[in-house]
């Protein structure tokens, strides 16, 4: 088989959040398996290689960790990947990257979120596969800037909004598509059955093709996401059967947490130590981690905040906070987004905040596991998927609840260390590889490129979600 998937994101090269390390985690699992397996991503400006070949038009080929990278350029040379004008820098990605497949003809296209959605709508060369990583961003295109393509009217007309003659690329996707995943059954579910107030085009849209939809619990990548071989880390030699011991984890944690403490002048190494690495944005809740900050702050223990504001208005209002707090030794707040800075909080911080109000996936949560770092959760979507409540971390679902939560995990960190470690423990032996999703994945790409109609027996039903 062969499979190219088709992102706007890839840890590495392009990442603004967690699709970059769904893409990465799962392309580098399908690795292992398939021999023939291509990315195709726009060629952002600000990507650089040693070596490029032309291998059409508007494309170019590189090689990242051994896989293969098309790079699609588009008149619109883009800067940022979620730039200003990102409806028509992502059809033109589609455009591009629609003439290239024709010519490589894969047996099955695998496409992320709205910005390849595009691609359902132009006559297929193999059977594809969408997967939905966050239902939020749906792209709006004006009708005309479709009929410009000439796509055929039929595979967007469910998926029109005839107030503002626009077309809803998610659900035109969701229409066209020959299977949808979604990155956790919950959120799924939640997508599915939202309250009849709620329903728009898009949940009545996934209700109606349920039938050829399932969910998918990401994986991370766990050779990145490594306490042993993480390179922003001071770490111990990796232990031979990859698994990371408890001790091991007890020592990194204690070295980073008292190197990070004296660094940003933080109040005694020996407390609770609670963080939140987070874009801040409506879904990911910020005001319950502002709660989240003040309850620590009159607790007396500690908490770093690392956010990326994503508008003006929480930028301007968590930076009043990060002043507000700048003389504090327990609480400490950093507006930016910084690779080196979120594996060293994930590796010092006993526990990780994530109060989102919607969490498609959620990867800080499996990542903080990964270091013996408890996860305190709100019970939606991913998080509750991945997070058992008193057993590898916490979970609530109002936001007094939330304060609730943290002190719960306060108080057994601070009263019964070992019922700590227990937790600590349980949250290390949690598999958030991508086994299990990859032969999922694979089960998914078989069935569908069995396409003949006589091996449609063969074939069976549909991997549905049950
Ligand atoms: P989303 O994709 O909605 O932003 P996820 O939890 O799925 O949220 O993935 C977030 C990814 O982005 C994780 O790898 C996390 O470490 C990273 N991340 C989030 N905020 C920051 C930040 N301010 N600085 C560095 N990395 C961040």
């Amino acid at each position: 088989m062969d499979i190219v998937h088709i992102t706007s994101e890839f840890t590495g090269l392009a990442k603004v959040g967690g699709l970059a390390d769904m893409v990465r985690g799962l392309v580098l699992a399908q690795k292992k398996s398939l021999k023939k397996l291509s990315v195709i991503l726009p060629f952002y400006t600000f990507l650089s290689f040693s070596k490029l070949t032309q291998v059409a038009p508007s494309i170019w080929k590189t090689d990242y960790m051994n896989v293969t990278i098309y790079l699609a350029k588009t008149p619109t040379h883009l800067k940022q990947v979620y730039g200003e004008n990102a409806l028509s820098d992502f059809l033109h990605f589609c455009d591009a990257t629609h003439l290239f497949l024709k010519q490589i003809s894969p047996s099955i296209i695998h496409l992320h979120d709205w910005p390849t959605a595009l691609l359902t709508l132009y006559p297929k060369c193999a059977p594809m596969v969408f997967t939905i990583h966050n239902a939020a961003y749906q792209g709006e295109c004006p009708v005309k800037l479709l009929k410009k393509r000439s796509i055929a009217p039929q595979t967007y007309q469910k998926a029109k909004n005839l107030k503002n003659n626009t077309v809803n690329l998610l659900a035109a996707a969701i229409e066209n598509a020959d299977y949808i995943t979604t990155v956790s059954p919950t959120y799924l579910n939640e997508i599915q059955s939202a309250p009849k107030k709620q329903k728009n085009l898009l949940t009545k849209t996934i209700q109606k093709h349920s039938h050829k939809a399932k969910g998918i619990l990401n994986g991370i990548d766990t050779d990145y996401w490594n306490p042993y071989t993480d390179p922003f880390l001071i770490t111990p030699p990796r232990k031979e059967d990859g698994a990371v011991s408890f001790q091991d984890m007890l020592k990194i944690k204690k070295m980073h947490k008292t190197q990070l403490f004296s660094q940003f002048k933080l109040h005694d190494p020996s407390r609770f130590f609670l963080v939140c690495i987070t874009r801040l944005a409506k879904q990911k809740s910020p005001k319950t981690i502002e709660l989240g900050l003040h309850y620590i702050d009159q607790c007396n223990a500690t908490a770093f905040l690392l956010g990326l504001p994503t508008e003006e208005k929480y930028q301007s209002h968590f930076s009043y906070l990060s002043t507000m707090w700048s003389q504090s030794n327990n609480i400490h707040i950093c507006l930016k987004q910084e690779e080196k800075l979120a594996h060293q909080l994930f590796a010092a911080a006993d526990a990780l905040f994530v109060p989102s109000k919607e969490e498609p996936c959620g990867l800080t949560q499996m990542i903080a596991m990964r270091y013996g770092t408890i996860p305190i959760v709100r019970d939606v979507g991913g998080l509750k998927d991945s997070v058992t409540d008193q057993k590898n971390g916490f979970s609530f679902h109002t936001d007094q609840a939330s304060l609730h939560a943290i002190d719960r995990a306060l108080q057994i960190f601070t009263k019964n260390p070992e019922g700590w470690h227990t937790l600590q423990k349980n949250a290390l032996e949690t598999d958030f590889s991508w086994k299990e999703q990859n032969q999922l994945y694979t089960h998914i790409y078989q069935w569908l490129s069995l396409e003949k109609p006589e091996s449609s027996l063969l074939r069976g039903p549909l991997p549905n979600s049950s």
